[in-house]
């Protein structure tokens, strides 16, 4: 592994507005790479333009928590930062890699967001992170902490080929249980299903059915990007070796699109998959609205809802307004209650939706969308 410490000039990413699928307003990348080396990791990709070979270098950003500090630092800002969700959720690297034992970045960055009263969400495949339960119960105490886990599957023996950099997904699964002994909420990134492999209704099913056992609060789903040079010839690579016999299905559903999506078809073909299940053991399918409308002021907390509720009413092949009527509560100005009796002069609210927000404003939830949620 090589290790190359850097001097950053920025760490904390703000974000336009909250991101409905982690809850997060600001992002960071403390470390850039990733030792844990997942085979399908988008982090590869050239669009990330991550230094040295993937999975074998990793970039430190020795200095992250002295900029960390200025740019919290509410006195250096016009308008002061909002007290909402800080993420530690990876984007080009772990921040629970095997790196962090030594530079304690992650740690310290924590004991900083407590300090500064924010509330933090950490998504990591490493239980490294049982290391700073003591903070991380300190931060839920006072503001709110979620731990959640990226899996592709709960099968161990998929795991070892396709994540062999990490704990098995029972480990995972273990650790997650100790978060929810401490009161703290844990969710998983079923993210990303690969193809014909952890996508099928039994292995699932297995997955989800877990994920009850564990008591977790939420589950977010989605399948496998394979963006065209470094990220999917390594990952073909593997299948060759390993699952040779899928070469042919997996020319059917990538083709070679920009982004690396798969075919539409296939896609909506596992999001059934997941709805089904997902419904069959109760388990929300976004972050539930308990875990955050305390912290939202009303506009966001609307806006975050009705994206939410898009996503569940496409899911559910119904009609969806709530995306442009949620892109458009973004962008405004003033409070939704000052206009609470001309809600429909925004633009994307009809009838429905109007009434949605009006309930919201007024409890802090929908009744639909709690409905469609699990
Ligand atoms: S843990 Fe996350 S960031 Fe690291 S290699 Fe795996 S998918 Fe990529």
């Amino acid at each position: 592994m090589r290790v190359k410490e850097i001097k950053a000039k920025s760490i904390l990413r703000k974000a336009k507005k909250v991101d409905s699928w982690f809850l997060i307003s600001y992002g960071m990348n403390l470390y850039r790479g990733c030792a844990h080396n997942c085979v399908y990791c988008d982090g590869r990709s050239e669009g990330y333009y991550v230094d040295g070979e993937f999975g074998h270098e990793v970039t430190v950003k020795i200095n992250a928590l002295d900029i960390l500090k200025s740019e919290l630092d509410p006195t250096r800002k016009k308008l002061p930062l909002k007290h909402y969700f800080v993420g530690l959720v990876g984007g080009v690297g772990d921040s629970y890699q095997p790196l962090e034992k030594k530079y304690k970045l992650t740690r310290r960055a924590l004991e900083l967001f407590h300090e500064k009263k924010f509330p933090v969400h950490i998504l990591t495949k490493s239980t490294l992170v049982e290391r700073d339960i003591d903070i991380i119960k300190k931060i839920n105490k006072q503001n709110r902490a979620i731990v959640s886990f990226s899996f592709s599957s709960a099968n161990d023996e998929i795991s070892s080929v396709f994540e062999p950099g990490v704990p098995t997904p029972t480990e995972r699964l273990k650790t997650l249980s100790k978060f929810k002994k401490e009161g703290i909420a844990c969710g998983m990134y079923l993210m990303p299903v690969i193809p014909f492999i952890t996508d099928t209704p039994e292995v699932m099913e297995n997955t989800i059915k877990k994920a009850k056992e564990t008591e977790l609060d939420f589950i977010v789903f989605a399948g496998m990007t394979l963006k065209e040079g470094r990220q999917k010839e390594y990952f073909m690579e593997t299948l060759r070796r390993n699952f040779p016999y899928l070469l042919p299905q997996y020319e059917n559903i990538y083709l070679k699109n920009k982004w690396g999506e798969t075919t539409k078809e296939y896609y909506e073909s596992i999001n059934k998959t997941f709805n089904l299940l997902s419904k069959k053991y109760k388990i929300p399918r976004r972050i539930p609205a308990y875990l955050y409308k305390d912290i939202l002021e009303e506009n966001d907390l609307a806006a975050v809802i009705l994206e939410q509720l898009d996503y569940l009413a496409k899911l559910e092949e119904k009609p969806s307004p709530y995306g442009y009527a949620a892109y458009s509560i973004s962008k405004l100005k003033e409070p939704l209650s000052k206009i609470k009796e001309n809600l429909r002069s925004i633009k994307g609210v009809g009838k429905v939706t109007e009434s949605i927000i009006k309930e919201i404003l007024q409890t802090g939830s929908s009744r639909y969308y709690e409905n469609l949620l699990k």
